[in-house]
């Protein structure tokens, strides 16, 4: 087992993979950025380091200085978290190179999986089914127009490289098409540093249905079922349940399957997640994330398996103990994320939290790094905290939920714990009739 571990992150998920590395016994190093020099993560850890600037890019992106934090620590491993440098194979790699274990797949599984067209070319050839779309990028203006026609209207422009719900483009006809792809090119090239898109069917209304994988370093995977996360505005998740209801069980069966057989094809190791689109009992493929997720805890909740705990023992070379027939699934959970943005606007609100009061009782979990007197940065992303409940079934889970988010005091800042409270109580969330076009239509007509 490691020593001491490093968490290159801040905010709730360094704070939660703290609290496995206390549970594990295992010494642990917060870093931080000059602003964040008060923050639960830093205040949590056994040791601290300031590895820079408040731009992520001069700290928690500065892979330089987080390799002297680790080495002047004496760490030998670390948790990346999500976002940052979760999904950087070059980060892996160098970490590989100074003999400290990056908790996390290897490098060339970030690599495939990182480039959405070479995850699709690799997934293809598993039997796992994709959005049907181009093969690979889309060159040049006489390629893009062919394969639009080909797939069929409406279709989406993703970019390569994209990740956050950035650089995508919906296109309903020819008449924008070339616009909307040069606009999906620059965005892509802005954000991600390349330029290379693709192109898929367009599904209309499809649920966001994702599952999550787990492997150990001899060949043993898992998965804990899935987690539908349709509720997103701008494609980004804001509700996510588990398990997802209605879905075609033999479907399931079959998809579960493939993605088990190509996981081990791949010698995938660590956890993962395989996002897929639900559309008339069918899972279409849209890409892998080779890294914690966000909403981890309502997998968690529904098997009481610890996913950040397994990942450091996967990683320092334990084999996973458990085998798929011991994994069983009891009762809902459900999480919203709270941001520090407006419920009507989503107009970040940075600034000072005044009052601070958190939800409890049966069945309640709170994922936050933020406390009375917290300042919400404007250098980082605006998630404060994640409320989690869990309950016998959907229905006990969604009153959970709702007498939960009426206990969250939070005052100072706008937060979109109100938006929770109506979306939670809505008619069609009650009844599962959401999916990923939802919320944005609701937003449209209140
Ligand atoms: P990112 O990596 O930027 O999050 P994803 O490929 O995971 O991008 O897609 C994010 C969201 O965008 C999905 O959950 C879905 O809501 C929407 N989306 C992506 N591809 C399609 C598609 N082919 N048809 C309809 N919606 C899509």
């Amino acid at each position: 087992m490691f020593k001491k571990i490093l968490i290159a992150n801040r905010g709730e998920i360094a704070v939660r993979i703290i609290r496995s590395c206390k549970e594990l016994g295992i010494n642990n190093v917060a870093v931080h950025s000059k602003a964040d020099a008060d923050a639960m993560h830093v205040k949590m850890a056994d040791e601290s380091i300031c590895i820079g600037n408040n731009p992520a890019k001069e700290s928690y992106l500065n892979i330089p200085a987080i390799i002297t934090a680790a080495e002047l620590t004496g760490a030998d491993a670390i948790h990346p978290g999500y976002g940052f440098l979760s999904e950087n194979a070059r980060f892996a790699s160098i970490l590989e190179e100074h003999d400290i274990t990056f908790i996390g797949p290897k490098p060339q599984h970030i690599e495939i999986m990182g480039d959405k067209i070479k995850a699709r070319e690799t997934i293809s050839k598993t039997g796992i089914p994709l959005v049907p779309g181009s093969d690979g990028s889309i060159i040049n203006i006489s390629n893009l127009k062919k394969t639009a026609l080909k797939i069929g209207y409406p279709i989406i422009i993703k970019a390569a490289a994209g990740g956050g719900g950035k650089g995508m483009k919906v296109v309903y006809s020819e008449q924008t098409l070339v616009e909307q792809f040069e606009l999906a090119k620059s965005e892509a090239k802005a954000n991600f540093g390349n330029d290379e898109v693709y192109m898929e069917k367009f599904l209309e209304n499809p649920k966001h249905i994702e599952f999550q994988v787990f492997a150990d370093k001899y060949g043993n995977v898992l998965h804990l079922g899935e987690r539908d996360c349709s509720m997103q505005r701008r494609h980004q998740k804001i509700i996510e349940e588990a398990p997802a209801q209605n879905i075609n069980i033999d479907e399931k069966e079959k998809v579960l399957n493939s993605i088990i057989n190509a996981m081990k094809k791949i010698k995938y190791v660590g956890a993962g997640t395989v996002e897929m689109l639900y559309e008339k009992n069918k899972f279409y493929f849209i890409e892998m994330n080779t890294r914690l997720q966000v909403e981890h805890p309502v997998t968690e909740m529904i098997t009481g398996f610890d996913i950040v705990s397994e990942q450091i023992k996967v990683a320092s070379g334990e084999k996973l103990k458990l085998k798929q027939e011991d994994i069983s699934f009891s009762g809902h959970s459900i999480e919203c994320r709270i941001n520090a943005e407006n419920s009507k606007t989503f107009l970040p609100s940075p600034g000072s939290i005044s009052v601070y009061h958190t939800p409890g009782g049966p069945g309640v979990r709170v994922d936050s790094a933020a406390f009375e007197k917290y300042k919400v940065l404007p250098y980082y992303d605006s998630l404060i905290g994640k409320l989690i409940v869990h309950a016998e079934n959907r229905d006990l889970a969604i009153s959970r939920m709702q007498r939960a988010l009426n206990e969250f005091i939070i005052e100072g800042i706008d937060t979109t714990l109100e938006l929770h409270k109506e979306v939670i109580t809505s008619k069609d969330f009650k009844t599962n009739n959401y999916d990923i076009k939802w919320l944005e239509k609701y937003l449209a007509r209140n």
